[in-house]
């Protein structure tokens, strides 16, 4: 969607390394995180697109499962979440920054964030769902993270299954 008088992209990356994304409102500080999070799926978009291209088929967000996992494939009872290292806190990762100022207002948003993927993950596997965490860095080599994908799918299979 383009607005008139859009928003430029310098301004967005200068409210970060200022720090001032602080001390936007609430609200504010709410539509900047939205829109962070809306650019953390496109290297989910690529790996979907490319799982399609090898002849895989899958739901999306499945509502009626614990965590609403973003792949889910139904006949192999396997699902795939894709994390954005910042929000999910991947470990030792570089995109996983700390924030400098706000800390305490960080520190409780990431451990709420960790803490319920494995609320979700423990749920899904008490309910005999495999499930696969895919790591938005890993995406930069999208053929890698698609074959470890493909072994997922493939691991308690018979060798009748195919793709
Ligand atoms: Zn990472």
């Amino acid at each position: 969607m383009v607005r008139a008088g859009s928003v430029r992209r310098e301004s967005d990356s200068s409210l970060f390394s200022r720090g001032r994304l602080d001390t936007l409102s609430p609200q504010k500080r709410s539509e900047l995180m939205a829109r962070i999070r809306t650019k953390d799926t496109e290297p989910e978009l690529r790996l979907r697109r490319w799982l399609h291209a090898q002849g895989l088929r899958y739901r999306l967000h499945d509502t009626a499962l614990p965590g609403r996992p973003d792949i889910v494939f139904p006949s192999r009872k396997k699902v795939v979440f894709v994390h954005g290292c910042f929000w999910h806190r991947h470990d030792n990762c570089g995109l996983a920054t700390h924030p400098k100022t706000r800390a305490e207002f960080w520190r409780a948003k990431f451990a709420s964030n960790v803490a319920r993927d494995r609320a979700k993950e423990a749920a899904l596997l008490a309910a005999g769902w495999g499930v696969l965490i895919v790591w938005q860095c890993e995406l930069d080599d999208l053929k890698r993270i698609g074959r470890r994908v493909l072994r997922f799918l493939d691991r308690g299979r018979t060798s009748t299954g195919g793709l």
